[in-house]
């Protein structure tokens, strides 16, 4: 599948899990900005050792430092990409936009997983990853609600919104994926 997706959504809907497996069931290039930021401060680089506060705490990176590890990720125009996780930001969805146009490989679709918020609470605490206690899910909540909620709207005024309910187990909502994509 040749197509240039994002996927949309507040932490714990399940983005993460579903971006990787429809990623490699149609040979996609699966681009988390999240796990890119991981492997940084695992590997201890300087950019990993200036994230690391900032992601423990569930705060949002610098818009400038995202921006500087998906550029270069998307330059194949033969392959089809699945951005998870990015953009978070106004200022990064206009930056997106410039740079794929500057690649004339134009976004086909925001796809929005959505979950409410008592489920997402739940998931997250079940998912025990580092930044996932419960002061730390909060303000990722809330950090979601200010910064990324708004892209919803953007993406649905250029018309490339699509909505997928994320209540339900992995292959349910693998299979509301492929009926909406394939
Ligand atoms: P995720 O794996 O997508 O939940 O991301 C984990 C953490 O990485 C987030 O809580 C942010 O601190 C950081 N992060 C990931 N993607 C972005 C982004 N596009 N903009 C800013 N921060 C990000």
């Amino acid at each position: 599948m040749n197509q240039r997706l994002l996927f949309l959504g507040p932490p714990g809907a399940g983005k993460g899990t579903q971006a990787q497996q429809l990623a490699a069931r149609h040979g996609m290039l699966h681009l988390s900005t999240g796990d890119m930021l991981r492997a940084e401060v695992d590997a201890g680089t300087p950019l990993g050792i200036e994230v690391n506060a900032v992601m423990e705490r569930g705060d949002l990176v610098s818009d400038e430092q995202v921006l500087a590890i998906v550029r270069g990720r998307l330059l194949n125009p033969n392959q089809g990409w699945l951005l998870d996780g990015f953009p978070r930001t106004l200022v990064q969805a206009e930056a997106l936009a410039d740079l794929l146009e500057e690649l004339q490989q134009p976004l086909q679709r925001a796809v929005l997983i959505d979950l409410a918020d008592d489920l997402l609470v739940q998931r997250l605490l079940n998912r025990g990853r580092a930044d996932d206690t419960a002061d730390t899910i909060r303000n990722r909540l809330r950090v979601y609600q200010e910064k990324t909620a708004p892209l919803i709207a953007f993406y649905e005024e250029r018309g490339l919104l699509a909505r997928v309910d994320g209540e339900g187990t992995i292959d349910e909502i693998a299979a509301r994926l492929e009926d909406l994509l394939t």
